[in-house]
Protein backbone atom coordinates (compact mmCIF):
# COMPACT_ATOMS: atom_id res chain seq x y z
CA UNK A 1 0.00 0.00 0.00
CA UNK A 2 1.75 2.82 -0.68
CA UNK A 3 1.89 5.96 1.95
CA UNK A 4 -0.98 8.31 0.78
CA UNK A 5 -2.98 5.04 1.53
CA UNK A 6 -1.99 3.79 4.02
CA UNK A 7 -2.28 7.72 5.63
CA UNK A 8 -5.72 8.11 4.44
CA UNK A 9 -6.50 4.05 5.99
CA UNK A 10 -5.19 4.75 9.44
CA UNK A 11 -7.58 8.38 9.17
CA UNK A 12 -10.61 6.06 8.48
CA UNK A 13 -9.59 3.98 11.32
CA UNK A 14 -9.73 6.43 13.82
CA UNK A 15 -13.11 8.36 12.06
CA UNK A 16 -15.15 6.38 14.16
CA UNK A 17 -13.56 5.29 17.00
CA UNK A 18 -14.39 3.11 19.88
CA UNK A 19 -13.99 4.85 23.05
CA UNK A 20 -11.63 3.05 25.15
CA UNK A 21 -12.98 1.07 28.03
CA UNK A 22 -11.74 -1.23 31.05
CA UNK A 23 -12.56 -3.26 33.71
CA UNK A 24 -13.03 -7.00 31.73
CA UNK A 25 -11.44 -9.52 32.89
CA UNK A 26 -12.13 -11.44 29.64
CA UNK A 27 -9.73 -12.94 27.38
CA UNK A 28 -9.37 -10.71 24.87
CA UNK A 29 -7.47 -11.29 21.27
CA UNK A 30 -6.94 -8.74 18.55
CA UNK A 31 -5.86 -8.09 14.73
CA UNK A 32 -4.87 -5.20 12.70
CA UNK A 33 -4.34 -5.27 9.02
CA UNK A 34 -4.66 -3.54 5.82
CA UNK A 35 -7.38 -4.66 3.48
CA UNK A 36 -10.20 -2.66 0.64
CA UNK A 37 -7.87 -0.37 1.14
CA UNK A 38 -8.27 0.19 4.75
CA UNK A 39 -7.22 -0.68 8.26
CA UNK A 40 -9.57 -3.11 9.97
CA UNK A 41 -9.35 -4.10 13.17
CA UNK A 42 -11.35 -6.49 14.89
CA UNK A 43 -11.25 -7.06 18.80
CA UNK A 44 -12.57 -10.34 20.20
CA UNK A 45 -13.65 -11.50 23.72
CA UNK A 46 -14.02 -15.12 24.79
CA UNK A 47 -12.72 -18.61 24.94
CA UNK A 48 -12.37 -18.59 20.92
CA UNK A 49 -10.47 -14.98 20.75
CA UNK A 50 -7.30 -15.63 19.26
CA UNK A 51 -8.57 -18.12 16.72
CA UNK A 52 -11.73 -16.19 15.88
CA UNK A 53 -10.07 -12.88 15.49
CA UNK A 54 -7.49 -15.03 12.93
CA UNK A 55 -10.56 -16.09 10.86
CA UNK A 56 -12.17 -12.83 10.38
CA UNK A 57 -8.91 -11.84 8.84
CA UNK A 58 -8.52 -14.78 6.63
CA UNK A 59 -12.24 -13.99 6.05
CA UNK A 60 -11.44 -10.21 5.06
CA UNK A 61 -8.92 -10.82 2.41
CA UNK A 62 -10.73 -13.93 0.88
CA UNK A 63 -13.85 -11.50 0.16
CA UNK A 64 -11.02 -8.73 -1.20
CA UNK A 65 -9.56 -11.22 -3.61
CA UNK A 66 -13.40 -12.21 -4.85
CA UNK A 67 -14.54 -8.71 -5.05
CA UNK A 68 -11.83 -6.17 -5.75
CA UNK A 69 -12.61 -4.07 -8.80
CA UNK A 70 -8.69 -3.67 -9.44
CA UNK A 71 -7.77 -6.93 -8.47
CA UNK A 72 -7.17 -8.64 -11.78
CA UNK A 73 -8.22 -12.05 -10.86
CA UNK A 74 -11.64 -11.53 -9.24
CA UNK A 75 -14.51 -11.94 -10.06
CA UNK A 76 -16.04 -8.34 -10.49
CA UNK A 77 -12.95 -7.60 -12.70
CA UNK A 78 -14.16 -10.90 -14.93
CA UNK A 79 -17.90 -9.43 -15.11
CA UNK A 80 -16.10 -5.77 -16.19
CA UNK A 81 -13.70 -6.97 -18.54
CA UNK A 82 -16.10 -9.17 -20.21
CA UNK A 83 -17.02 -6.59 -23.09
CA UNK A 84 -21.07 -7.34 -22.51
CA UNK A 85 -20.60 -11.39 -22.53
CA UNK A 86 -22.58 -12.64 -19.54
CA UNK A 87 -20.01 -14.11 -16.73
CA UNK A 88 -20.60 -17.22 -14.39
CA UNK A 89 -19.88 -16.37 -10.81
CA UNK A 90 -20.24 -18.26 -7.67
CA UNK A 91 -23.43 -17.90 -5.86
CA UNK A 92 -21.96 -15.31 -3.28
CA UNK A 93 -21.00 -12.93 -5.80
CA UNK A 94 -24.39 -13.76 -7.25
CA UNK A 95 -26.33 -12.81 -4.20
CA UNK A 96 -24.50 -10.57 -2.99
CA UNK A 97 -24.71 -8.54 -5.92
CA UNK A 98 -28.95 -9.12 -6.48
CA UNK A 99 -29.07 -7.58 -2.66
CA UNK A 100 -26.75 -4.33 -3.39
CA UNK A 101 -28.98 -3.86 -6.83
CA UNK A 102 -32.48 -4.24 -4.41
CA UNK A 103 -30.69 -1.63 -2.59
CA UNK A 104 -30.21 0.65 -5.92
CA UNK A 105 -34.11 0.02 -6.59
CA UNK A 106 -34.89 1.13 -3.22
CA UNK A 107 -32.69 4.16 -2.87
CA UNK A 108 -33.78 5.52 -6.26
CA UNK A 109 -30.43 5.49 -7.86
CA UNK A 110 -29.03 7.18 -4.86
CA UNK A 111 -26.98 3.87 -4.76
CA UNK A 112 -25.63 2.72 -8.35
CA UNK A 113 -22.82 0.11 -8.40
CA UNK A 114 -22.17 1.21 -12.03
CA UNK A 115 -20.76 4.18 -11.24
CA UNK A 116 -17.03 2.90 -11.39
CA UNK A 117 -16.71 4.64 -14.96
CA UNK A 118 -17.02 8.40 -12.83
CA UNK A 119 -15.01 7.55 -9.44
CA UNK A 120 -12.62 6.14 -12.77
CA UNK A 121 -12.47 9.61 -14.50
CA UNK A 122 -12.32 11.90 -10.88
CA UNK A 123 -9.20 10.03 -10.30
CA UNK A 124 -10.10 8.33 -7.04
CA UNK A 125 -9.22 5.22 -7.95
CA UNK A 126 -5.92 6.16 -8.55
CA UNK A 127 -5.32 9.35 -6.75
CA UNK A 128 -4.23 10.91 -10.12
CA UNK A 129 -7.14 13.11 -9.34
CA UNK A 130 -8.57 15.85 -12.33
CA UNK A 131 -12.15 17.64 -13.35
CA UNK A 132 -13.73 16.25 -15.95
CA UNK A 133 -15.32 18.63 -18.50
CA UNK A 134 -19.29 18.24 -18.92
CA UNK A 135 -19.16 16.57 -22.23
CA UNK A 136 -17.41 13.98 -20.74
CA UNK A 137 -19.13 13.49 -17.51
CA UNK A 138 -22.71 13.05 -19.98
CA UNK A 139 -21.00 10.45 -22.09
CA UNK A 140 -20.17 8.04 -18.90
CA UNK A 141 -23.21 8.94 -17.35
CA UNK A 142 -24.59 7.12 -20.51
CA UNK A 143 -22.75 3.95 -19.14
CA UNK A 144 -23.95 4.29 -15.39
CA UNK A 145 -27.46 2.58 -14.94
CA UNK A 146 -27.65 -0.27 -12.45
CA UNK A 147 -31.04 -1.33 -14.09
CA UNK A 148 -29.13 -2.75 -17.00
CA UNK A 149 -27.23 -5.36 -14.86
CA UNK A 150 -28.72 -8.90 -14.95
CA UNK A 151 -27.99 -11.40 -12.42
CA UNK A 152 -29.59 -14.70 -13.65
CA UNK A 153 -29.30 -18.56 -13.36
CA UNK A 154 -25.53 -17.79 -11.59
CA UNK A 155 -24.33 -15.26 -14.61
CA UNK A 156 -23.71 -12.14 -14.34
CA UNK A 157 -24.92 -9.72 -17.75
CA UNK A 158 -23.34 -6.56 -17.93
CA UNK A 159 -23.80 -3.77 -21.17
CA UNK A 160 -20.31 -2.85 -22.93
CA UNK A 161 -18.58 -0.07 -21.48
CA UNK A 162 -20.66 -0.36 -18.25
CA UNK A 163 -18.55 -1.13 -14.79
CA UNK A 164 -19.06 -2.88 -11.35
CA UNK A 165 -18.08 -1.05 -8.01
CA UNK A 166 -18.65 -2.62 -4.84
CA UNK A 167 -16.88 0.12 -2.97
CA UNK A 168 -20.03 1.58 -1.38
CA UNK A 169 -21.51 -1.88 -0.06
CA UNK A 170 -18.56 -4.68 0.47
CA UNK A 171 -17.55 -3.69 3.75
CA UNK A 172 -20.62 -3.85 5.07
CA UNK A 173 -20.93 -7.18 3.38
CA UNK A 174 -18.01 -8.26 4.77
CA UNK A 175 -18.89 -7.37 8.38
CA UNK A 176 -21.80 -9.38 8.25
CA UNK A 177 -20.07 -12.10 7.08
CA UNK A 178 -17.60 -12.29 9.98
CA UNK A 179 -20.40 -11.30 12.23
CA UNK A 180 -21.61 -14.80 11.09
CA UNK A 181 -18.11 -16.30 11.68
CA UNK A 182 -17.81 -15.14 14.89
CA UNK A 183 -21.22 -16.19 15.45
CA UNK A 184 -20.06 -19.79 14.46
CA UNK A 185 -17.17 -19.75 16.58
CA UNK A 186 -19.28 -19.10 20.02
CA UNK A 187 -18.16 -15.49 20.31
CA UNK A 188 -20.88 -13.49 21.79
CA UNK A 189 -18.74 -9.90 22.26
CA UNK A 190 -16.67 -8.90 19.76
CA UNK A 191 -16.08 -5.32 17.98
CA UNK A 192 -15.36 -4.78 14.39
CA UNK A 193 -13.81 -1.59 12.67
CA UNK A 194 -13.28 -2.37 9.06
CA UNK A 195 -12.79 1.58 8.34
CA UNK A 196 -16.36 3.63 8.60
CA UNK A 197 -17.56 0.23 9.03
CA UNK A 198 -18.21 -0.43 13.05
CA UNK A 199 -20.04 -4.18 13.91
CA UNK A 200 -20.69 -4.59 16.97
CA UNK A 201 -21.21 -8.37 18.44
CA UNK A 202 -23.59 -8.07 21.51
CA UNK A 203 -22.75 -6.18 24.52
CA UNK A 204 -18.98 -5.09 26.17
CA UNK A 205 -17.98 -7.96 27.69
CA UNK A 206 -19.53 -6.46 31.26
CA UNK A 207 -22.56 -6.55 29.72
CA UNK A 208 -22.75 -2.36 28.80
CA UNK A 209 -23.01 -0.97 25.55
CA UNK A 210 -20.10 -0.11 23.36
CA UNK A 211 -19.85 3.61 23.04
CA UNK A 212 -18.82 5.01 19.50
CA UNK A 213 -17.81 7.96 18.62
CA UNK A 214 -19.17 10.01 15.33
CA UNK A 215 -16.24 11.78 14.14
CA UNK A 216 -16.92 15.61 13.19
CA UNK A 217 -16.95 16.31 9.56
CA UNK A 218 -14.79 19.30 9.90
CA UNK A 219 -11.68 17.00 11.34
CA UNK A 220 -12.08 18.89 15.07
CA UNK A 221 -12.92 16.11 17.07
CA UNK A 222 -15.75 14.51 17.35
CA UNK A 223 -19.56 15.44 17.07
CA UNK A 224 -20.85 12.66 20.02
CA UNK A 225 -21.55 9.43 20.67
CA UNK A 226 -23.50 6.41 20.23
CA UNK A 227 -23.41 3.89 23.18
CA UNK A 228 -25.21 0.79 21.13
CA UNK A 229 -25.10 -2.95 21.09
CA UNK A 230 -25.27 -5.91 18.86
CA UNK A 231 -25.65 -3.52 15.33
CA UNK A 232 -23.37 -1.95 12.58
CA UNK A 233 -22.85 1.65 12.83
CA UNK A 234 -21.85 2.68 9.18
CA UNK A 235 -20.84 6.40 8.16
CA UNK A 236 -20.32 8.15 4.65
CA UNK A 237 -18.56 11.45 4.59
CA UNK A 238 -16.72 13.21 1.86
CA UNK A 239 -14.14 14.37 4.18
CA UNK A 240 -11.45 12.00 3.87
CA UNK A 241 -10.87 11.16 -0.08
CA UNK A 242 -11.36 14.39 -1.35
CA UNK A 243 -9.46 17.07 -2.99
CA UNK A 244 -9.06 20.95 -4.04
CA UNK A 245 -9.22 21.49 -7.47
CA UNK A 246 -7.42 24.74 -9.30
CA UNK A 247 -10.36 27.01 -8.44
CA UNK A 248 -10.39 26.09 -5.02
CA UNK A 249 -13.30 23.84 -5.37
CA UNK A 250 -13.33 20.50 -3.00
CA UNK A 251 -14.32 17.15 -4.58
CA UNK A 252 -14.80 13.60 -2.78
CA UNK A 253 -15.37 10.21 -3.93
CA UNK A 254 -19.29 10.26 -3.18
CA UNK A 255 -20.65 10.71 -6.39
CA UNK A 256 -24.18 11.71 -7.10
CA UNK A 257 -25.35 9.17 -10.05
CA UNK A 258 -27.95 11.67 -11.33
CA UNK A 259 -24.98 14.36 -12.43
CA UNK A 260 -21.37 12.50 -12.41
CA UNK A 261 -20.65 15.08 -9.67
CA UNK A 262 -19.55 14.72 -6.35
CA UNK A 263 -22.84 14.78 -4.07
CA UNK A 264 -23.78 17.68 -2.74
CA UNK A 265 -26.74 17.13 -0.75
CA UNK A 266 -26.32 19.56 2.31
CA UNK A 267 -25.03 16.48 4.35
CA UNK A 268 -21.81 15.83 5.03
CA UNK A 269 -21.43 12.67 7.43
CA UNK A 270 -24.56 9.87 6.92
CA UNK A 271 -24.50 7.19 9.67
CA UNK A 272 -26.62 4.29 9.47
CA UNK A 273 -27.35 2.08 12.50
CA UNK A 274 -29.31 -1.29 11.77
CA UNK A 275 -28.40 -4.84 12.26
CA UNK A 276 -27.38 -5.63 8.42
CA UNK A 277 -23.75 -4.16 7.77
CA UNK A 278 -24.71 -4.99 4.26
CA UNK A 279 -27.87 -2.29 4.53
CA UNK A 280 -26.00 0.28 6.48
CA UNK A 281 -23.18 0.80 4.48
CA UNK A 282 -25.41 0.91 1.32
CA UNK A 283 -27.64 3.03 2.81
CA UNK A 284 -25.13 5.48 4.24
CA UNK A 285 -23.16 6.12 1.09
CA UNK A 286 -27.00 6.62 -0.68
CA UNK A 287 -28.12 9.19 2.21
CA UNK A 288 -25.21 11.11 1.83
CA UNK A 289 -26.40 11.43 -1.57
CA UNK A 290 -29.89 11.73 -1.30
CA UNK A 291 -29.91 14.15 1.53
CA UNK A 292 -31.89 14.90 4.37
CA UNK A 293 -35.49 15.03 3.30
CA UNK A 294 -35.22 12.28 1.11
CA UNK A 295 -33.46 10.31 3.50
CA UNK A 296 -35.82 11.26 6.33
CA UNK A 297 -38.88 10.10 4.42
CA UNK A 298 -37.38 6.55 3.35
CA UNK A 299 -36.53 6.31 7.28
CA UNK A 300 -40.19 6.10 7.83
CA UNK A 301 -40.99 3.96 4.96
CA UNK A 302 -38.58 1.22 6.45
CA UNK A 303 -38.31 -0.29 9.73
CA UNK A 304 -34.06 -1.71 9.52
CA UNK A 305 -32.04 1.14 10.07
CA UNK A 306 -31.73 4.75 12.21
CA UNK A 307 -29.58 7.26 10.80
CA UNK A 308 -27.59 9.82 12.25
CA UNK A 309 -27.50 13.25 9.43
CA UNK A 310 -24.86 15.99 10.06
CA UNK A 311 -25.52 18.85 7.52
CA UNK A 312 -23.17 21.26 5.81
CA UNK A 313 -24.58 23.99 8.63
CA UNK A 314 -23.90 22.16 11.73
CA UNK A 315 -27.30 20.87 12.38
CA UNK A 316 -27.29 17.15 13.69
CA UNK A 317 -30.80 15.48 12.17
CA UNK A 318 -31.15 11.93 14.48
CA UNK A 319 -34.17 9.18 14.01
CA UNK A 320 -36.00 8.80 17.33
CA UNK A 321 -34.62 4.91 17.51
CA UNK A 322 -31.06 6.10 18.62
CA UNK A 323 -31.86 9.82 19.81
CA UNK A 324 -31.50 8.32 23.32
CA UNK A 325 -28.31 6.73 22.27
CA UNK A 326 -26.58 9.83 20.90
CA UNK A 327 -25.30 11.97 22.89
CA UNK A 328 -23.55 15.36 21.50
CA UNK A 329 -20.29 16.37 22.10
CA UNK A 330 -21.47 20.16 22.03
CA UNK A 331 -24.81 20.67 24.01
CA UNK A 332 -25.94 23.49 22.28
CA UNK A 333 -26.08 21.45 19.15
CA UNK A 334 -28.58 22.03 16.61
CA UNK A 335 -30.30 18.71 17.02
CA UNK A 336 -33.55 17.41 15.42
CA UNK A 337 -35.25 14.35 16.46
CA UNK A 338 -37.07 12.83 13.51
CA UNK A 339 -40.07 10.78 14.86
CA UNK A 340 -42.37 8.11 12.74
P1 LIG B 1 -18.76 4.54 0.97
O1 LIG B 1 -19.65 5.73 1.08
O2 LIG B 1 -19.27 3.28 1.55
O3 LIG B 1 -18.54 4.23 -0.57
C1 LIG B 1 -18.02 5.19 -1.47
C2 LIG B 1 -17.34 4.45 -2.57
O4 LIG B 1 -18.30 3.77 -3.36
C3 LIG B 1 -16.58 5.36 -3.51
O5 LIG B 1 -15.21 5.38 -3.19
C4 LIG B 1 -16.83 4.72 -4.85
O6 LIG B 1 -15.91 3.67 -5.06
C5 LIG B 1 -18.19 4.14 -4.71
N1 LIG B 1 -19.27 5.10 -4.95
C6 LIG B 1 -19.24 6.47 -5.01
N2 LIG B 1 -20.47 6.97 -5.20
C7 LIG B 1 -21.31 5.91 -5.26
C8 LIG B 1 -22.71 5.79 -5.46
N3 LIG B 1 -23.51 6.86 -5.60
N4 LIG B 1 -23.24 4.55 -5.49
C9 LIG B 1 -22.45 3.46 -5.34
N5 LIG B 1 -21.12 3.50 -5.16
C10 LIG B 1 -20.56 4.73 -5.12
N6 LIG B 1 -9.29 1.63 -3.07
C11 LIG B 1 -8.10 1.89 -3.67
O7 LIG B 1 -7.73 3.06 -3.80
N7 LIG B 1 -7.28 0.87 -4.11
C12 LIG B 1 -7.66 -0.44 -4.00
O8 LIG B 1 -6.93 -1.34 -4.40
C13 LIG B 1 -8.93 -0.75 -3.40
N8 LIG B 1 -9.35 -2.04 -3.26
C14 LIG B 1 -10.58 -2.29 -2.70
C15 LIG B 1 -11.06 -3.61 -2.63
C16 LIG B 1 -12.32 -3.88 -2.12
C17 LIG B 1 -12.83 -5.29 -2.10
C18 LIG B 1 -13.12 -2.81 -1.61
C19 LIG B 1 -14.49 -3.05 -1.01
C20 LIG B 1 -12.65 -1.50 -1.65
C21 LIG B 1 -11.40 -1.22 -2.20
N9 LIG B 1 -10.93 0.10 -2.30
C22 LIG B 1 -9.73 0.35 -2.93
C23 LIG B 1 -11.69 1.25 -1.70
C24 LIG B 1 -12.90 1.64 -2.52
O9 LIG B 1 -12.51 2.03 -3.76
C25 LIG B 1 -13.70 2.75 -1.85
O10 LIG B 1 -12.96 3.90 -1.83
C26 LIG B 1 -14.09 2.44 -0.47
O11 LIG B 1 -14.76 1.20 -0.45
C27 LIG B 1 -14.96 3.57 0.06
O12 LIG B 1 -15.56 3.20 1.26
P2 LIG B 1 -16.13 4.30 2.22
O13 LIG B 1 -16.61 3.55 3.40
O14 LIG B 1 -15.17 5.40 2.42
O15 LIG B 1 -17.34 4.99 1.45
MG1 LIG C 1 -21.28 2.72 1.95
Amino acid sequence: MEKRTLKRALAALCAVCVLPFSGCAEKKAETTFLAMDTVMSVSVYGENAREAADACRAEAERLEKLLSVTDGNSEIYAVNNAGGAPVSVSAETAELLEKALELCQRTAGALDVTVYPLVRAWGFTTGEYRVPDESELAALLENVDHSRVSVENGEVTLPAGMELDLGAVAKGYTADRLAEILSGMGVESALLNLGHNIHLIGSKPDGSDWVIAVQSPDGGGYAGTLAVSACAVVTSGGYERFFTDENGETHHHIIDPATGQSAASGIISATIVGKSGLVCDALSTAVYVMGAEKAVSLWRESSDFEMLLIGADGGITVTAGIAEAFTPTDTDADITVVTR
